[in-house]
């Protein structure tokens, strides 16, 4: 994307309270560094050996955030430094946080994972798992749930997407409004979809390919 074109994205967002995560997943460190010039600062990686690279090698302020399906042995490697772990989907995971976060005398941010699309590809819990779960958080003290992350069904079908989202704003308002939860984070929207996530009340956007070209 083009300086002035990124720039006109980010005030938009900017001025509507939203938080661009650029997904950076198989992109080159120069290509992640040509953003960072530009004053992004939120990047998102699906791979957990990537993203330790990428870590080392780029300035410390960048805010990293987990986006993909994370395998528990693997959450030492990233609890020193991730900003947010978007991408939880069971309660072993949400276990093993809390316990890497408390060996490195931290708290660690998470969304819960939301199953929102039809396919069955989709890792997330359903509202019914979400409502259990709430109850069990007290055992978890290093852990900090701030919100939900879910991802549409990928399809041309505008209004399927727009249902999604709007089922998953439902069930983050009701989260909140029972009161056991103050969520001030709702992870929706990717390249195709974000303006349809933000008329549904996205807080965070996860853009890719928009940003950085298509992947490979
Ligand atoms: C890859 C990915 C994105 C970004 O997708 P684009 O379509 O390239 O914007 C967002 N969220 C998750 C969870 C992803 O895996």
């Amino acid at each position: 994307m083009k300086a002035n074109d990124f720039y006109s994205l980010k005030s938009k967002l900017d001025i509507a309270g939203i938080t661009l995560v650029a997904v950076s997943k198989t992109k080159s460190e120069s290509s992640i560094r040509s953003l960072y010039d530009l004053g992004q600062r939120h990047f998102g990686e699906n791979y957990v050996q990537e993203l330790i690279d990428k870590h080392a090698h780029l300035p410390a302020d960048i805010h990293w955030h987990f986006i993909g399906h994370l395998q528990r042995n693997k959450v030492k490697f990233i609890a020193p430094f991730i900003h947010l772990i978007q991408s939880v989907d069971s309660i072993k995971l949400l276990q093993e946080i809390n316990k890497q976060a408390l060996k490195n005398k931290r708290t660690i941010d998470v969304l819960l994972q939301v199953h929102i699309a039809d396919e069955a590809t989709k890792f997330g819990f359903d509202e019914a798992e979400l409502t259990s779960i709430v109850s069990d958080l007290g055992q978890f003290p290093n852990v900090h749930v701030r919100g939900l992350m879910g991802m549409a069904t990928f399809t041309d079908d505008a209004e399927k997407v727009g249902r999604e989202f709007d089922g998953l704003k439902k069930i983050f308002d009701r989260l909140n409004v029972d009161g056991i939860l103050n969520l001030d984070t709702l992870s929706m929207g990717m390249s195709a979809d974000y303006d349809m996530a933000i008329e549904h009340g996205s807080t965070m956007v996860r853009i890719g390919s928009l940003l950085f070209g298509a992947r490979e």
